[in-house]
């Protein structure tokens, strides 16, 4: 592939035009990222796994210019930046290439390059200076390794520092008990099912009911819970179903009253391990599903 690219970019109708640099590493990218005034990214989607440069260009004044993929599809606005293609993939159709290409050339041509030249008096190119200052004040915060980290050690490693302090202190009690509940969760789960279940329209939606036979476990083990998938017109739902008192050993009623229009057979009753002390669905995966 190589071969190809550098065989390319040595054509007599391309050479001068197109540079293939070998090596990219840190001290290159350094020169690329504090030097450039647009940085011009066109994947084709869905291959833009991320789009690092792009940000790494943030500081450092430069514009983005890019395919509608990996960040740039959560960063694009039209003050801080220019973008291609319609948030769709159209494999590798070469129509479809065509279109972006002059897509491409007539956002350089109409936008991007008039913009750079248009300079006052002092050779401030002044529209230009804005969107730089638009893109560094509103992208520089969220795309930054300071809020990666900040997001990691917020969200997951000091909880799990914290969840583990838990479980230690006492002697391990916590990390005692949810061992149980694992071992409980894991001899019980085969024997689970579910039983006699019913459904009735009501003021405004539906009232779900269902026998679950436990296999030994106790309602505050599982989670009961109404699924609904998104549907075109309505997201993903989720309801939490309650048990009535009156469990037996063996089976236990659990109910849920919901307001909705969407009809009765979008939703399926699903059993999940619960535990208020254990990291769900992570530390354990398992789901019954109702057939
Ligand atoms: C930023 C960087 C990358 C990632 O480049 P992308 O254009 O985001 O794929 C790869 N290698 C080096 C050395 C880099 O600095």
């Amino acid at each position: 592939m190589i071969q190809q690219w550098v065989a390319f970019s040595r054509r007599d109708d391309v050479r001068g035009r197109v540079i293939f640099l070998a090596d990219y590493d840190m001290r290159l990218t350094q020169e690329l990222v504090r030097g450039v005034d647009v940085w011009i990214n066109t994947p084709r989607r869905p291959w833009e796994a991320c789009g690092t440069s792009g940000m790494k260009i943030l500081v450092n004044g430069g514009l983005n210019l890019s395919e509608l993929d990996g960040w740039w599809v959560e960063a694009y606005r039209p003050e801080v930046g220019w973008a291609l293609g319609d948030e769709q993939e159209h494999g590798d159709d070469p129509g479809w290439d065509a279109t972006q290409a002059l897509a491409l050339y007539d956002l350089l041509e109409q936008a991007i390059v008039p913009t750079f030249f248009d300079r006052d008096e002092q050779g401030i190119p002044q529209a230009w200076v804005e969107r730089m200052r638009a893109s560094m004040s509103s992208l520089t915060p969220r795309f930054s390794v300071s809020r990666t980290l900040r997001d990691y050690y917020q969200r997951y490693y000091r909880p799990a520092a914290e969840a583990y302090r838990q479980r230690a202190a006492n002697a391990g009690a916590l990390g005692r008990e949810i061992a149980a509940w694992h071992h409980a969760i894991e001899q019980a789960w085969p024997a689970l099912r579910f039983g006699d279940s019913h459904v009735d329209t009501q003021a405004g939606g539906y009232r779900f009911q269902i026998w679950l036979h436990l296999g030994g476990l106790t309602p505050e083990d599982v989670r009961v819970e109404l699924y609904a998938e998104a549907s075109a017109d309505q997201p993903a739902a989720c309801h939490e179903m309650h048990a009535t008192p009156g469990a037996t050993p063996d089976a236990c009623e659990f109910v849920a009253e919901i307001e909705t229009t969407r009809p009765a057979a979008d939703y399926t009753i699903r059993v999940r391990p619960w535990h208020a002390a254990v990291a769900l669905p992570l530390e354990e995966p398992r789901v019954l599903w109702q057939r």
